[in-house]
């Protein structure tokens, strides 16, 4: 492959074109606050190498790329049972479309869209004895960053403008696919889409995924080696909603965004990426964000077809 950095230094000019045309979230107030302008992308090697360009080590929201964790650690738990409430469909709809669950049930497609991921924050609730505390010190210690924090003043507003995930909670429960209440699930979820760390740290929390779920900084897996190949599938199919084709016709690697916006993407055995610029399209993603990683796919012939 080109040199990493090499390739990393050749972006700016070829992302230059992107800005503009897209907006920060707009729905979360919090997040629209953000410099439209930020861009950053980090790469953290399985050898244990980081290569970084631009505002790799600024803090940003991130947000539903919070629900990897939150799957890794109910797969971890749960096991194959998981699969029972939640199934491994792309949606081909909105991230927070109600509109499917009425026809199946319940069952929310897959657990990247914000249903799913609701049902896998119920189902994680039974497992662990302090919540927030468990799901910080999980994110905190596979990033081995312990300045990794929750940011308060999105989490409220998040709380502020969650009606449609309250809906979606509220619908979830009343088709018995929500066993805690459903205030502590959306706590619970709030907490996961608002905590905050750089493209450096979410690099190197993912490497798992790039290891067959081994731990980047601990002599223990996070997932057995068949649940990392399967979350792979999931953030290839899934990760990105209803852009999952254009991201596999594009980029060509397992992604999963966040409205804040982040993405992040594996190799399989050789690498996690992360690119954060918050400038949002119509489906939620990163424009500038996929150009970077659409670019570097394609500089360091990557692809997972
Ligand atoms: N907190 C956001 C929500 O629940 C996450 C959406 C996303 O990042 O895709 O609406």
């Amino acid at each position: 492959m080109e040199n990493i950095q090499n390739v990393l230094a050749s972006l700016p000019e070829v992302i230059a074109d992107r800005f503009g045309q897209g907006k920060p979230a707009g729905y979360i107030p919090a997040l629209s606050q953000v410099d439209p302008e930020k861009f950053g992308m980090a790469i953290s090697t399985v050898d244990g190498d980081d290569f970084v360009i631009g505002d790799a080590d600024e803090f940003f929201s991130i947000q539903s790329i919070s629900k990897v964790f939150n799957l890794s650690l109910a797969m971890h738990y749960a096991g194959e049972d998981l699969f029972k409430r939640v199934g491994v469909e792309p949606s081909g709809n909105a991230f927070n479309s109600l509109s499917q669950l009425e026809y199946e049930n319940g069952i929310p497609r897959n657990p990247f869209i914000n249903a799913g991921a609701l049902v896998v924050t119920d189902a994680l609730l039974e497992f662990v004895k302090s919540p927030k505390r468990d799901f910080l010190d999980f994110v905190r210690g596979l990033s081995n960053n312990i300045d990794v924090h929750y940011d308060e003043e999105v989490f409220r507003s998040e709380y502020d403008n969650g009606q449609r995930n309250a809906a979606l909670a509220n619908y979830l429960k009343s088709f018995g696919n929500l066993d805690n209440h459903i205030s502590r699930v959306l706590d619970f979820y709030f907490y996961q889409c608002s905590v905050s760390m750089s493209c450096r740290d979410l690099a190197r929390a993912f490497r798992f995924l790039a290891q067959d779920g081994k731990h980047p900084y601990k002599d223990e897996q996070v997932v057995s080696k068949l649940q990392a190949r399967r979350i792979n599938s999931l953030m290839m199919t899934c990760g990105t909603y209803d852009e999952a084709g254009e991201f596999a016709f594009k980029v060509g690697l397992p992604c999963k965004i966040g409205v804040g916006g982040g993405i992040v993407a594996i190799i399989p055995g050789e690498m996690s990426i992360c690119v954060w610029s918050p400038e949002l399209g119509a489906k939620g993603n990163s424009i500038v964000g996929m150009e970077a990683l659409k670019y570097f796919a394609q500089k360091a012939g990557r692809s997972i077809f």
